[in-house]
């Protein structure tokens, strides 16, 4: 059987930036905080808590005082900043630059609707770290939709300013914009466009991957995709191969595959996501080179 990997799979620059941006501060021999997992992905986590990197949770960082906290690539919330002043905690710096620049959209945006009546819609995932971060520019006033369910949490009659979590599926979020335009425009708005800003926040890095792993599913009998379960970019790319070729399987760790899956199978894809390591991705591969099938 033919194994490929994919080489464009593996961590996108966000998640590759902020944990260099641990390694270099952990190589210093600092003791670093990291507010959250440093990424979606267990494996990455551990590997980097054996260099001495420690996560801690909210509760924990409320409590602590003159150290070094690393913000992760999804970002933070304005209150977060205010914290860290307050206890002289030192900021190290790793929002992803998309992220950030979303973020100071977003804010420049929420100023503005005090002035033009408008609101601002996030879409993406509840809860999602990124997206606690993009509420907070709005001093949480943004109203937060996941698919055409919450398309009644909108104000109809007010204008309407849609922004998206970096890592949400550009069609879903198509499909999302579509449906909020028809709305307005069986409501009678004659000019949904000017009622209706929808900004492509989605990140090149996650709608480029879809295509490209459609494709990489195609080519291949079975597909094997490597993701933390917590990831939701992972779960997003995983339905996306899985949509062109149900003989894709979701896994965490090399002991999760069955040997079984490859009988019949002439060949197979090894990819994951934006938040998966490589030399992960390279391990599952090795694996399933050794099973010798
Ligand atoms: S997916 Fe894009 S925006 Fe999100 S961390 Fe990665 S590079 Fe940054």
């Amino acid at each position: 059987m033919v194994v490929d990997i994919d080489k464009k799979s593996g961590f996108c620059f966000g998640v590759q930036n902020a944990v260099e941006i641990a390694e270099k501060a952990l190589l210093k021999g600092e003791k670093v905080y990291s507010l959250g997992p440093i990424v979606h992905n267990d494996k990455e986590v551990h590997r980097l808590a054996a260099l001495g990197l420690i996560t801690i949770d909210y509760d924990k960082f409320r409590k602590l005082k003159n150290c070094k906290v690393l913000i992760r690539a999804h970002g933070e919330a304005p209150e977060t900043y205010i914290t860290a002043a307050k206890n002289n905690i030192t900021i190290i710096e790793a929002t992803c630059p998309i992220v950030k620049k979303l973020q100071s959209r977003i804010r420049k945006t929420w100023l503005n609707t005090r002035v033009n009546n408008g609101q601002i819609v996030i879409f993406g995932k509840p809860g999602h770290a990124e997206v606690v971060g993009l509420l907070g520019q709005t001093n949480n006033e943004g109203i937060l939709v996941s698919g055409p369910g919450d398309l009644r949490k909108v104000d109809l009659s007010r204008p309407v300013w849609l922004f998206a979590q970096t890592t949400m599926s550009l069609k879903d979020y198509t499909h999302f914009a579509d449906l909020l335009r028809s709305e307005m425009a069986e409501k009678g708005i004659t000019e949904p466009d000017k009622f209706l800003v929808v900004n492509n926040t989605i990140c090149g890095q996650v709608s480029n991957r879809e295509p490209h792993l459609m494709e990489f599913a195609r080519e291949h009998d079975i597909v094997i995709f490597v993701s933390g379960r917590e990831s939701s970019n992972g779960k997003m790319l995983f339905s996306v191969c899985r949509s062109v070729n149900p003989d894709t399987y979701f896994i965490s760790s090399a002991d999760e595959i069955d040997k079984q899956w490859f009988e019949g199978k002439k060949s197979a894809g090894v990819c994951g996501a934006t938040s998966t390591p490589k030399w992960l991705i390279e391990q599952i591969y090795g694996h399933i080179l050794n099973l010798r099938l």
